[in-house]
């Protein structure tokens, strides 16, 4: 078997995602991990029993280089910890991460670890609408309060930051979902570090990242994922990760994990990590079909609008886009003149794009945020967020984009 390898100089990402993580010594040599599906591991001594619990309960920590024995899947296993260092260099100034079984599974775990009754959470408006009932249901009973502002709106959010006390999180997604609005990740994070609490700043990266948005270069704590979406690429898995710079930050969001039994689970984590490599060519082909089609459907008749990064018109937001996103990404959102009818008589009349939510996978989707993703905003947000009845939101996929072009313009056609 070949022996152990070390690249002797610093490899750049779209190949350290390739060359990290994994040791075929450690699966009798197969070229791709094996799935460890054991829940439990069986110690090398009982010394070795009684360190390996001793590191987990953070009574001590693990030498340079030590090989700590692992003591039970909830916790850790060999397929987490594959994907969480292979994922590492995808995201630029992370140094470490956790994998959890869903995007929302992520984020409930980072809310839970840092929160708690009398804290308080800013964030944009909208967010994904799973964490708007997070903030809804379990913070907001708890005693933490959630202040909203409206995404792209800057004044207005160095201003909560600024009243808010007991603050502890700044939660911000960027592009705002489905009207794509920016959010200046870098102002977040200076309001944030004059605050004499100290929030931490978390961003949900699912829409940009890890290939056109870098919030940990731009100082952000946490960068949070949804791999159910581009990461994983192929609609077929749930997944969240959380990476940071700050080592010890995952460790303390690893133990929450370990309470909660959130951990992604050894068959996702191999699936996952074999979708990986790809992540960044898919998101690119997907970026460049997306661009080609916003652009060429914004002068159409039955569209007042198209949201979409290339399109922007407001100073302000082009100034963050230009500052932060390296490519404008593949969501779009159609706003139709005919509202809800319009809205729902296009989707009707589509062949290729399939009526669903989610987003990110190779096949392209296209729903109806405001009956559907968006359905339960209180009307004040619905207003405050921009969500309309007109507004159709598309995820492009990689399929090629002339027969995605047409199939939208056969649609918007016959409105
Ligand atoms: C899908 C999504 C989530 C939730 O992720 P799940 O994997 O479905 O739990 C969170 N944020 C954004 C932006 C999403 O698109």
């Amino acid at each position: 078997m070949e022996k152990k390898r070390e690249i002797p100089y610093l490899v750049r990402p779209t190949t350290a995602v390739l060359t990290r993580g994994f040791d075929p010594r450690l699966s009798v040599g197969s070229a791709r991990p094996a799935v460890f599906r054991s829940s439990t591991y069986v110690f090398n001594s009982p010394e070795s029993a009684e360190r390996a619990f001793a590191i987990a309960l953070g009574k001590t920590r693990p030498e340079k280089g030590e090989n700590v024995d692992l003591i039970y899947s909830r916790l850790s296993h060999p397929n987490a910890e594959i994907l969480e260092d292979q994922i590492v260099p995808l995201e630029k100034g992370a140094r470490a991460a956790a994998v959890f079984n869903s995007g929302m599974a992520a984020i409930s775990t980072v809310c839970l670890s840092l929160c708690s009754p009398g804290w308080c959470v800013v964030h944009t408006v909208p967010v994904y609408g799973g964490t708007q009932h997070l903030f809804d249901t379990l913070l907001r009973p708890l005693g933490i309060q959630t202040i909203g502002v409206a995404a792209g709106d800057g004044v207005a959010l160095d201003a909560a930051i600024a009243g808010a006390g007991n603050l502890v999180l700044v939660y911000l997604e960027t592009p705002a979902n489905p009207t794509l609005r920016m959010v200046d990740i870098r102002r977040a994070v200076a309001a944030a570090r004059r605050h004499p609490d100290a929030p931490l700043v978390a961003v949900d990266n699912t829409f940009m990242g890890p290939a056109f948005q870098h919030p940990l270069a731009l100082d952000a704590d946490l960068v949070i994922y949804s791999g159910t979406k581009y990461l994983n690429g192929f609609s077929d898995l749930l997944a969240g990760v959380i990476l940071s710079r700050d080592e010890e930050l995952i460790t303390h969001l690893r133990g929450t994990r370990a309470i909660l039994g959130n951990i992604l689970q050894p068959d996702e984590c191999w699936l996952l990590d074999s979708r990986l490599p790809t992540v960044m060519l898919r998101m690119n082909r997907q970026s460049k079909n997306a661009q080609r089609i916003a652009e060429s459907l914004a002068q159409h008749p039955a569209v007042r609008r198209v949201l979409y990064p290339s399109l922007l018109t407001e100073p302000d937001q082009i100034r963050i886009r230009d500052a932060q996103c390296e490519f404008p990404g593949a969501i779009m959102t159609l706003d139709l003149r005919g509202g809800k009818k319009a809205a729902f008589a296009f989707l009707r009349s589509l062949h290729i794009l399939r009526d669903a939510v989610s987003l990110g996978g190779v096949e392209s989707l296209a729903c109806h945020p405001r009956t559907t993703t968006h359905s339960e905003l209180s009307p004040e947000d619905l207003e405050l967020a921009g969500i309309t009845d007109g507004l159709v939101r598309i995820s492009v996929g990689i399929e090629d984009w002339r027969d995605l072009q047409r199939d939208i313009r056969d649609a918007l056609d016959g409105l």
